[in-house]
């Protein structure tokens, strides 16, 4: 059974809901916090579309894997990790379903690239876990856009803004529990053309090891969110895009780019 949740904004406030079909069942507290249902209905008129979806996670942070697709990593020069190589996101990053992702001015960056990536919701404290222990720590899964200024993440050494500037983290529009995410497609579209189409399987560290491996250094919490790493196919995105990255089975996630000036 998969189960759909979202966050959802409603009488002034916003929060947590399970989603079936049109109907949002309203949470007390986060569902990976232990929240429960309150018995409050809310009728979704656009669905999973609807405007008043919010980023479906309030992580404490948000970590990244870097080049865990062989072919990514070959595309952009760069050797094979032997361990997992973790960067961070802010999550002042996290953009709302349906709101753009807004380019940097174009004196700061002219290279804007799209990353289509599975994210992992960390569903229980893990401090020093063991890889069977992160696994069974996993609550669920979302589909996020690792947006990257690639200019910067060279020019700058540390990757603060070519990975962390406000809207770079679209995810969404919701997070998925109950399925198998061993072995499933991972497409991003700009413009409805395919530019990235890998599988999971393809990852060369497995989610249990990234969330072992990242526990060792610091404590993961309920609701922290791991982006897997992104397959070949990595491109520009430039105003007036629109952007799709679809996973099967967790869902798929519609923005649109926007220049600075077109956003105000
Ligand atoms: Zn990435």
């Amino acid at each position: 059974m998969t189960n759909v949740y979202v966050r959802v904004a409603h009488n002034g406030s916003v929060h947590h809901a399970e989603v079936t079909g049109d109907t949002a069942v309203l949470y007390a507290g986060a569902p990976w916090s232990g929240g429960k249902p309150t018995g409050e209905k809310v009728t979704l008129a656009g669905g999973l579309a609807d405007d008043r979806l919010r980023t479906p996670v309030t992580p404490s942070k948000i970590l990244c894997v870097g080049r865990n697709y062989a072919a990514h990593a070959k595309e952009l020069g760069n050797e094979l990790p032997v361990e997992p190589m973790i960067f961070f996101k802010p999550p002042s990053s996290l953009v709302d379903p349906g709101a753009p992702v807004v380019l940097p001015d174009p004196s700061i960056s002219e290279k804007i690239e799209h990353e289509a990536e599975l994210a992992v919701v960390v569903g229980a404290r893990l401090r020093d876990a063991s890889e069977a222990e992160a696994a069974a720590a996993v609550f669920g899964y979302g589909v996020a856009c690792d947006v990257t200024a690639r200019d910067l993440q060279k020019k700058d050494g540390q990757w603060w803004r070519a990975k962390g500037m406000d809207t770079f983290c679209p995810l969404g529009p919701a997070i998925v529990r109950g399925v198998d995410v061993g072995d499933v497609r991972v497409r991003c579209l700009v413009n409805d053309a395919v530019k990235q189409d890998g599988r999971t399987k393809d990852m060369i560290f497995s989610i249990a090891r990234v969330l072992s491996h990242v526990s060792r250094a610091m404590t993961l919490e309920p609701g922290d969110l791991v982006l897997t790493g992104t397959p070949e196919g990595v491109g520009p995105l430039v105003d007036g895009d629109r952007l799709v990255v679809d996973i099967e089975g967790v869902g798929r996630l519609e923005t649109f780019v926007r220049g600075r000036e077109a956003a105000r």
